[in-house]
């Protein structure tokens, strides 16, 4: 009875443990599995033990040994179940929030565009459409796989600077931190689609991107696949790296992939936060090209002189961010 009971039990935490990864992981990009494994990592660790999946000690390790083992030493066993689960979960919420939105807006709200799009009178074609959605579920897939292992690495004990507790560092490191990993985000942000923006890797690379002259929220994650990465790499590096506690970095996490939607998704979107710019912003990126190019804030667009001005003319083939002196005849 009380075997039954047990297993009756095990099967109940494995099942609240998928249904919470199910639900709250991986909305947009693959690392939102991230999300749980960091804020239950504690109850995550003795669900697994619970179920019979112990930790060698480290260094028992051959080369000759069958895959398990190395998996194990590597903290990455049971590797294949994270990442089927990053993957199943991105791609069930990517595509129900994409679609959900697409649903309301552009297939039921169409004739009303003037009243919710930012360009109402322009809309992407049938071929870029497929284009953004088969590109960007590749990427999610990438991600997915990415944020499988991170995931199973740390729910293993894998080595990791994040802490939970704040009277470990006390309150001045959280508020510096919380406000200081925003910073570096939007300052890897702006720099890093700035320097993509400069001819050469913008034809090469991120041209993929812009091809989306009215993105919609699919257009989120479509990107060249390097350029994905490496905005989700120094994201994901930031907790192996330094000190920050849970809260600042998820908080900074799901601000920016969640305003990464807003602002793509062609709909006319305000923000709560005075310092977070209207959709209008990045879609106008879209619309003129070399442009406001920051995400979360207006500081370095403002700081570079390169925000959109009304009497400038800007255009693909009009490189560093300024514009054109706008003519008469124009
Ligand atoms: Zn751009
Ligand atoms: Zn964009």
């Amino acid at each position: 009875m009380g075997l039954i009971r047990e297993k009756y039990q095990d099967s109940l935490s494995k099942f609240a443990f998928m249904l919470i990864v199910f639900f709250l992981a991986t909305a947009t990009r693959g690392e939102w599995l991230l999300v749980i494994v960091y804020m239950f990592r504690d109850q995550l660790q003795g669900m697994m033990g619970r179920q019979g999946v112990q930790m060698p000690p480290s260094g028992d390790y051959n080369i000759t040994d069958p895959p398990g083992p190395l998996l194990e030493t590597l903290k990455l066993q049971n590797v294949h179940w994270f990442v089927l689960m990053a993957i199943s979960t991105s791609f069930v919420m990517y595509y129900g929030l994409a679609y959900g939105w697409h649903y309301y807006y552009y297939v039921n709200r169409r004739h009303l565009a003037k009243e919710w799009k930012c360009q109402p009178d322009k809309f992407l074609t049938p071929e870029n459409e497929r284009h953004e959605i088969l590109l960007g579920s590749m990427n999610m897939l990438i991600g997915s796989v990415c944020s499988g292992i991170i995931a199973c690495f740390i729910i293993n004990g894998g080595y990791c600077k994040m802490y939970y507790d704040i009277s470990e560092r006390g309150w001045a490191y959280f508020i510096s931190s919380l406000v200081g990993f925003f910073m570096y985000n939007e300052t890897m942000a702006y720099y890093l689609h700035r320097l993509f923006h400069r001819p050469w890797l913008y034809k090469k690379i991120h041209k993929m991107h812009h091809r989306y002259h009215q993105p919609t929220a699919w257009s989120a994650v479509a990107m060249h696949p390097a350029e994905f990465l490496m905005y989700q790499g120094y994201l994901a590096a930031t907790p192996f790296l330094i000190p920050i506690h849970v809260f600042p970095f998820l908080f900074v996490l799901l601000y920016s992939y969640y305003y990464g939607l807003c602002d793509h998704s062609g709909i006319k979107m305000g923000a709560i936060w005075p310092w977070q710019p209207h959709s209008y912003f990045h879609d106008n990126h879209h619309k003129h090209f070399h442009v406001n190019f920051g995400f979360n804030t207006y500081f370095f667009d403002w700081f570079h002189d390169t925000l959109r001005k009304e009497d400038r003319v800007y255009g693909e083939d009009n490189f560093g961010g300024h514009g054109r002196q706008s003519l008469k005849s124009e």
